[in-house]
C-alpha cells in the first residue's frame, strides 16, 4: 500500500480517507480526526440520503473522499485510515469518522488497532462511534480497544 500524504494543511491523505491532524472544536478542545468515505456507513439508516455527511462543508469533503473510494473495499479504506493514523503525533485526543464507519469485524480490528497505537503514543484518548454496533462483534474492536464506543442509531 502508498504510504499516507501529507497536504498543505499538515494532513494525512489516502484515496478516500483523510487523517486531521488537528480541529479546533469550542466544545472538545482541540482533536484529531478521521474522515472516510461513504461507501463504509453500510448501517447507518441514512445511508444513500442525505445527512450531516453531505451537507455544508462537511459535505464537500466527504462527496471528495467519496468520489476517490469509489472502486475501494471497505478493508481497504480500513488499512488507509490506519495507517493515516498511525503518522499522527498522538498528543492530543483523536476521535474517528467524523464521516465513514468500520462495518466489518475486519475493518474494526483494523482501525482499533490504529487507535490502540495512537493511544499508546502519549496517553491519549481516541474513540469513534458506530452504526454497525448489530453486526460486529464487541471482540473486533469494542471490547478489546475501549475507545470503540456503541452508537445506538
Ligand atoms: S454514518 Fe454519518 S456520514 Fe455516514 S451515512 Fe450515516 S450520517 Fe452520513
Amino acid at each position: 500500500m502508498k504510504k499516507p500524504t501529507r497536504n498543505t494543511g499538515g494532513n494525512w491523505t489516502l484515496p478516500g480517507v483523510v487523517v486531521v491532524r488537528k480541529v479546533k472544536n469550542a466544545k472538545t478542545g482541540p482533536m484529531a480526526c478521521s474522515w472516510v468515505a461513504r461507501s463504509t456507513c453500510r448501517q447507518c439508516p441514512f445511508t444513500g440520503s442525505p445527512c450531516y455527511g453531505s451537507s455544508g462543508n462537511c459535505g464537500l469533503h466527504a462527496r471528495r473522499l467519496d468520489e476517490q473510494a469509489k472502486r475501494s473495499s471497505a478493508i481497504t479504506l480500513a488499512r488507509r485510515e490506519a495507517a493515516c493514523i498511525d503518522m499522527l503525533p498522538g498528543t492530543i485526543p483523536f476521535r474517528g469518522h467524523i464521516v465513514g464507519d468500520c462495518p466489518t469485524d475486519e475493518t474494526a480490528r483494523i482501525v482499533s488497532a490504529a487507535m490502540e497505537r495512537y493511544m499508546a503514543k502519549h496517553d491519549q484518548p481516541a474513540y469513534l462511534y458506530t452504526h454497525s454496533w448489530r453486526t460486529v462483534a464487541r471482540v473486533s474492536g469494542q471490547y478489546q480497544c475501549p475507545c470503540f464506543v456503541r452508537n445506538g442509531a
